[in-house]
């Protein structure tokens, strides 16, 4: 039976071959002028690393336009696909004479068609209108957002573009929450992510936000590349990220476009995907490194040839996912942690725990990943206190916020027998002191030194803490 599948197979790729031997699909790629100095935006080199990693590839034909159009405009009109990789709006190729026009007559013949990053974005009207029929969607200023951030591609569609792409991370200039047809009519998400709240809460880069439309949508996963197939039997695609000419290194990344570049012109896309041979070095010399300048995929690429280096890199005195959360490095803190054998109870010399790294630093989606990891929030530090004891002290609303969601107990016990809420009587905010009694906090205990909160709150003075009406009076068992 397997002998027979594969001789099935072989004979079919034969056939296929010899067929297209004789007339190449054409691919047309255009390469916008560079606009972002040498890492980013480098439309030129990216649209030629695709043209020399499908030189040869069987069935395929492929031509490169540089800056914006083909001077060859007869390149236009044999080709059976066409990608843009370009900047947008004012600068995009389609915003001179009839460019749109041609295009669209092309597209309505069944010519093959997709967009990349910034060639995604025109205006709502005429163009945007030409781009929901041409590839289902546009970037749209004011009602989309391009903040940077790391999308954690976990799973995959059962699509030809998906072949041999498994789970990846990249952080880039992912734009989302494209002007898509109306129902995503037609439209089929190939690449999609959750973005972290805090990404929502932005600043994007450019208008910088953040926007209360996508602030509303925290936690809904969205669409960052994807598919359609129209009436006329052309093809269109979608990619968002590739700012970064780095981005191509990434193996999932550099597949995923591979494979729409070949789909995208009609043609099957092979079992496992497009071949990709990329370094799978790291780029920097230590996971340390990495981390500091927050490529979590280089991370990922330590880990994976030096899996000791998920708990120990360059620096003695302090481990990976430590260095990570003292850095702000909230993605890939994240990742690290929800790695299997990392300890969510690590602690460092001053017997501070992760999560009283994660307090200090306000970082809600550490603590709630350390949380989900099974993090002791009883744990006390050499000040003893405990995380929830110095979120309150620190009026550190948001981390607070976030711990007492995951279920934090409200009422864990100081070294000196005082709850969170004693600090936050000391130096909280009104905020602060309204999550802890909303959790359940008890108002009425006492610590070991003989004081309740609302005796912390009248010695020093805490306006915010008096204006809270449960703390403006002693308990009633005083
Ligand atoms: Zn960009």
């Amino acid at each position: 039976m397997f002998l027979l599948a594969c001789l099935c197979g072989g004979l079919s790729i034969l056939a296929t071959n010899q067929t297209q031997a004789a007339e190449k699909r054409h691919l047309l790629l255009i390469a916008g002028q560079d606009s972002h100095g040498p890492a980013a935006h480098n439309f030129a080199e990216g649209i030629q690393l695709f043209a020399d990693r499908l030189d040869g590839y069987p069935g395929l034909r492929v031509s490169v336009a540089q800056n914006d159009w083909p001077e060859d405009e007869t390149l236009l009109n044999n080709a059976d696909a066409l990608v843009i990789y370009s900047d947008g709006l004012g600068r995009h190729p389609v915003r001179e004479g009839d460019r749109l026009e041609r295009l669209d007559r092309r597209v309505r013949e069944g010519m093959g068609i997709g967009m990349m990053h910034f060639a995604l974005d025109v205006p709502p009207g005429t163009k945007g209108d030409a781009f929901k029929h041409w590839i289902g969607g546009h970037y749209e200023t004011h009602y989309s957002a391009n903040p940077f951030w790391t999308a954690q591609f976990q799973s995959f569609p059962d699509h030809p573009i998906a072949r041999g792409l498994e789970p990846f991370a990249w952080r880039d200039e992912w734009y989302f929450n494209l002007r898509f047809r109306e129902d995503m009519e037609g439209i089929v998400p190939i690449l999609t992510a959750t973005p972290a709240d805090e990404t929502r809460d932005g600043p994007y880069v450019n208008p910088r936000g953040p926007y209360p439309h996508i602030q509303e949508r925290k936690g809904q996963t969205e669409t960052l590349m994807w598919v359609v197939e129209r009436e006329d039997g052309g093809r269109g695609f979608g990619f968002t990220g590739g700012h970064y000419h780095a981005g191509w290194e990434e193996p999932m990344m550099l597949r995923s476009i591979l494979n729409a570049l070949v789909w995208v012109t009609g043609l099957e896309v092979p079992e496992g995907g497009v071949p990709v041979h990329t370094q799978v070095e790291p780029r920097y010399a230590s996971i340390d490194e990495a981390i500091a300048r927050g490529d979590l995929a280089d991370v990922q690429r330590h880990v994976t040839t030096n899996p000791a280096s998920l708990h120990q890199g360059q620096n003695p005195a302090m481990a990976p996912v430590q260095q990570a959360i003292l850095r702000r490095q909230t993605e890939i803190a994240v990742w690290l942690i929800s790695q299997d054998g990392i300890d969510p109870d690590l602690r460092d010399g001053g017997k501070r725990t992760l999560l009283h790294l994660a307090v200090e630093r306000n970082l809600p989606s550490v603590a709630t990943a350390l949380l989900k990891a099974g993090a002791d929030t009883s744990l006390l530090d050499n000040a003893g206190w405990s995380p929830l004891h110095h979120a309150a002290a620190r009026d550190h609303v948001a981390v607070l916020k976030a711990m007492l969601a995951a279920g934090a107990p409200p009422n864990v016990l100081s070294a000196r027998g005082g709850t969170p809420l004693h600090e936050a009587a000391a130096s909280g905010g009104k905020e602060v002191i309204k999550h802890l009694l909303a959790a359940g906090t008890d108002p009425t205990i006492i610590s070991n030194t003989g004081v309740s909160a609302h005796d912390i709150a009248i010695e020093h003075n805490n306006e915010a803490a008096l204006s809270v009406s449960i703390l403006a009076s002693p308990p009633p068992s005083q």
